[in-house]
């Protein structure tokens, strides 16, 4: 890292700027000549009427309009109103913003890096990992121990998220007649049993090409719990295989991690500018739930984990926050623990100085079952639909959903919007209707970027912990 200037204020300062250049340039959208083709040509598969399709000619200019006002007018021109796919077919091609187009690019190029290198990085972190642990008994200890940190925490994240929500009840007084029911988005459907038994891979190659990492991990802690139980000879070339893969795989990865400030800036820039033009309506609807969030995980982050880490394992909780800054605003910026997942194991081990045997099983892991932002995301969304249906859910019934939010973060991918996708589930289990996701949608973005920061930053905090249950000397 360059010392004269740390990473984590070359990508605060991207963050800034893009926030900045995204305000400055909001998405807007043109109808010219080229973009009616392109919708001409999808006009079948997204079934625009013959009268929609003369709305849309009828205002072929090069004049602007933002998003709403584009779909106001083709759906008054044509009398109908257009449905999500035909509204999203229609924005895509019509966008027209040069100033984000010509920086977007680096947005894209970075996370795609970040995504290629999760696998490799697992697999060989994960089984040299493990390897290295050695016994049998170790590997047991260590497992039990990271998985009781990661209930401890997702659970206390969740009442966190109850106590919140119970006593601001953002969800009170929303008109939820706003709710259109064309607004109420297609979610599959994801039983829990599925997602578990889904653990088990049929083919390892389909699990790598369908990014299925509980799979990933699952295979790879058994080849490396396998690679201890071999001959010596076969064990040593075994183990310094996959040492030495990692060790390339962390090289990839610092040279990555050198263009986040550019990545970052690319991605969020264009974030900005697509949510510029409607965060002011946005913020008056859904302020309070947004803000009750918000609070929840701030709470969660800067006062329930530091008491695990100086209580549990003696860390100065402000030494630890420093380390994991560029991994944090990455989380933030990304809105993915996958994508920050190379930057978090460079950062919990070489800032706060954890071993790799131990970062190499629990923050892979962690990135993917323990996700406390995400848990509480959950319980204070689910109770927020039920304040604004005018459910009064009681004690057994918001322990369903305190176990439903549990498994829910867990299953939920390390990907973003993932947690969306979840909320359907626990709806069902708490018999709740499944429109109010239309409710949460507009914000769930944005808060996605917080609530992965704290994804992170809860797994960062659970490998300090048990690195110094196993008598590691650490940095922080
Ligand atoms: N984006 C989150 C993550 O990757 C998951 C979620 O959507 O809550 O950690």
């Amino acid at each position: 890292m360059n010392k004269k200037f740390a990473l984590h204020w070359q990508i605060l300062i991207a963050l800034i700027l893009a926030i900045l250049y995204g305000i400055a340039f909001p998405d807007v959208y043109k109808i010219n000549l080229d973009a009616y083709k392109k919708i001409l040509s999808e006009k079948d598969k997204i079934r625009l009427s013959d009268q929609q399709l003369i709305a849309i000619e009828s205002i072929i200019s090069e004049k602007t309009y933002s998003e709403k006002e584009i779909i106001a007018k083709i759906s008054a021109i044509s009398d109908t109103e257009l449905t999500e796919q035909q509204k999203e077919v229609i924005l895509k091609y019509s966008l027209y913003n040069p100033p984000v187009s010509y920086i977007s690019w680096m947005g894209i190029i970075f996370l795609k890096a970040l995504k290629m290198i999760i696998i490799p990085l697992i697999l060989m972190s994960v089984i040299s990992g493990i390897a290295n642990i050695g016994s049998a008994g170790n590997l047991g200890r260590l497992g039990l121990k990271t998985m009781l940190y990661y209930l401890m925490t997702s659970t206390a994240a969740i009442l966190t998220g109850l106590f919140f929500v119970n006593i601001i009840k953002p969800g009170n007084g929303i008109n939820k007649n706003l709710i259109k029911t064309s607004d109420i988005p297609r979610i599959e459907h994801h039983s829990f049993s599925d997602t578990f038994l889904n653990i088990i891979p049929e083919n390892i190659f389909e699990a790598f090409t369908q990014n299925r990492m509980l799979s990933i991990i699952f295979f790879a802690v058994l080849f490396g719990f396998f690679i201890t139980k071999v001959s010596t000879k076969s064990r040593t070339i075994l183990t310094d295989l996959f040492n030495a893969g990692f060790e390339v795989m962390m090289k990839i990865t610092v040279f990555i991690i050198k263009f986040t400030p550019f990545g970052i800036f690319g991605l969020v820039a264009k974030t900005v500018a697509e949510q510029a033009g409607n965060l002011s309506s946005l913020m008056h609807m859904l302020g309070l739930y947004a803000l009750t969030v918000i609070l929840a995980l701030s709470f969660h982050a800067f006062v329930i984990l530091p008491l695990f880490l100086k209580f549990m394992a003696k860390v100065n909780p402000f030494a630890h926050l420093k380390a994991m800054q560029a991994a944090l605003l990455t989380a933030f910026s990304t809105s993915s623990s996958g994508a920050a997942l190379s930057l978090t194991m460079e950062s919990v081990e070489n800032n706060a100085g954890v071993s790799n045997k131990i970062s190499g099983f629990t923050l892979p892991l962690g990135a993917t079952v323990n996700m406390d932002g995400t848990a509480l995301y959950e319980a204070v969304a689910a109770l927020f639909i039920a304040q604004a249906y005018g459910y009064d859910l009681n004690l057994s019934e918001q322990a369903v959903i305190v176990i439903t939010a549990l498994l829910a973060s867990i299953g939920a991918a390390a990907v973003p919007m993932a947690g969306l996708v979840m909320i359907s589930v626990i709806l069902t289990a708490a018999d709740l209707p499944l429109a109010g996701i239309a409710l949460i949608l507009p914000v769930d973005r944005i808060l996605d970027m917080f609530r992965t920061s704290v994804n992170v930053w809860s797994d960062s905090c659970g490998a300090v912990i048990i690195a110094k249950s196993e008598g590691e000397k650490l940095k922080v």
